[in-house]
């Protein structure tokens, strides 16, 4: 699939979960092939994972969806050691690598509750039903709002921001 894809030397390639069910070597191999096409090829990357770990290893920029709905954008850095979405939180502490002190057994992070079916989704902010920090404003889809080139959707971010602007063009409520 990926010698296809790469068979007419496109300027961009969108990898889907690229190395879903592969061994840890494999995926490595593949991980490799796609840096070296962006560094060597000038080939832009858009990866879509829901593997933490490698998309830290492997990426510049993150955005992060819940549901559909836009939630968080930045550097690799900025979303991982300054998350300001409850989502993106629960995401970095519920990764095995941020967990590596728990002793055997121990329960990994999670939010309560499941994401919720595409013909029952919730109005307003779609994580509401499981974000610890809801209150009655987010029945209202919140804008992204820009902090520096980090931007978030949020009407009650983990930082208190100083937004430059509101409403950042190409960001839709019901994306
Ligand atoms: S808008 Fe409200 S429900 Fe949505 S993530 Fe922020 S605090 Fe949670």
């Amino acid at each position: 699939m990926i010698a296809i894809a790469l068979a007419r030397k496109p300027i961009l390639l969108i990898a889907d979960e690229p190395t879903a069910a592969m061994e840890t070597t494999n995926q490595g191999q593949i991980f490799r092939l796609l840096a070296s096409l962006n560094q060597l090829k000038n080939m832009g990357i858009l990866l879509i994972s829901h593997d933490l770990d490698n998309i830290t290893n492997w990426t510049h920029t993150i955005t992060v969806m819940y549901s559909g709905q836009f939630v968080e954008a930045g550097t690799t850095e900025q979303i991982f050691k300054k998350p300001l979405h409850p989502y993106t939180r629960a995401l970095v502490d519920s990764s095995p690598s941020a967990n590596f002190h728990l002793p055997a057994k121990s329960r990994l992070m999670a939010l309560p509750g499941s994401i919720p079916i595409l013909q029952h989704l919730p109005i307003g902010c779609r994580l509401g039903p499981r974000c610890p920090r809801a209150q009655q404003a987010c029945v209202k889809a919140p804008s992204a709002t820009n902090f520096h080139g980090h931007k978030v959707s949020c009407h009650f971010p983990l930082t208190p921001l100083k937004p430059l602007r509101k409403g950042i063009k190409g960001v839709s409520k019901h994306d």
